[in-house]
């Protein structure tokens, strides 16, 4: 199997390590044909800045990109980003009219994040840390919230790809899932969290939903990436059709 494009990768503009160019140079020395630029939304926090400093940087960060994508003629850069689901009714940390200028947008739950208002940090955060271990909540209304807010992102929006489903947050794979088929929106088999299952795999693939294998580099070294999750495919029962960046 070989991977064709790595659509999430982070940069030094967060808490990655990686430069731009730099990034756009391994993508090219390890023959990728395509790369995306996904730094982390402002919500991204936690005793420090995980992210951009407001949504208006990611346009500066397209800038930035659309000038090497003029320079390395073999690769073709996308700027994006990893935006975050901020409350329990889908909505994300960069404005609708900032993610309409950018190439790709994947959003997915994090921890670490600035939550929108009082609910939503009880629920998503409070509740996923803490809440469900010491017996305030059932874990099955953590799943169902952590889903709730998942799918109406998905629906909100127009998000290219969800990342790192179940990292974190436990969701309700198939329902995400179906709701992904029905949006277009790629599910995310990604390297660096090692949460994801054949099962997951399996029971997502059931829906007819589509994947992306990404690195989530945030180091230069680690763009494209992507052995641990080749080797989740190669032990799913899922067509290699329904993987949009893996030949
Ligand atoms: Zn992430
Ligand atoms: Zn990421």
């Amino acid at each position: 199997m070989r991977l064709l494009a790595d659509y999430h990768t982070h940069t030094n503009y967060g808490h990655g390590t990686g430069q731009i160019e730099k990034n756009i140079q391994q993508a090219i020395n390890i023959g990728l044909e395509e790369l995306a630029i996904t730094e982390h939304g402002p919500a991204s926090h936690s005793i420090r800045r995980l992210g951009v400093r407001d949504s208006a940087q990611l346009l500066e960060i397209k800038e930035e990109a659309k000038a090497f994508d003029h320079e390395f003629e073999e690769i073709n850069i996308l700027a994006g980003v990893e935006a975050n689901v901020i409350s329990l009714d889908g909505r994300l940390d960069v404005p609708e009219f900032i993610l309409k200028e950018l190439d790709i947008v994947l959003a997915g739950l994090h921890l670490w994040v600035k939550p929108q208002d009082w609910d939503t940090g009880k629920r998503l955060i409070f509740d996923n840390l803490i809440g469900s271990k010491i017996g305030l909540t059932a874990l099955e209304d953590v799943r169902y919230y952590n889903t709730q807010a998942l799918i109406r992102a998905v629906q909100n929006y127009d998000i290219d790809i969800v990342t790192h489903p179940g990292f974190q947050l436990d969701i309700d794979t198939i329902e995400l899932a179906k709701v992904c088929k029905e949006n277009g929106t790629l599910l995310e088999i990604n390297n660096s969290h090692h949460q994801l299952t054949v099962d997951f795999i399996n029971v997502a693939v059931s829906t007819g939903a589509k994947f992306v294998v990404n690195s989530d580099a945030h180091t230069s070294e680690e763009i494209g990436k992507v052995d641990a999750a080749l080797d989740l495919i190669r032990d799913a029962n899922i067509n290699l059709e329904q993987v949009i960046n893996v030949v």
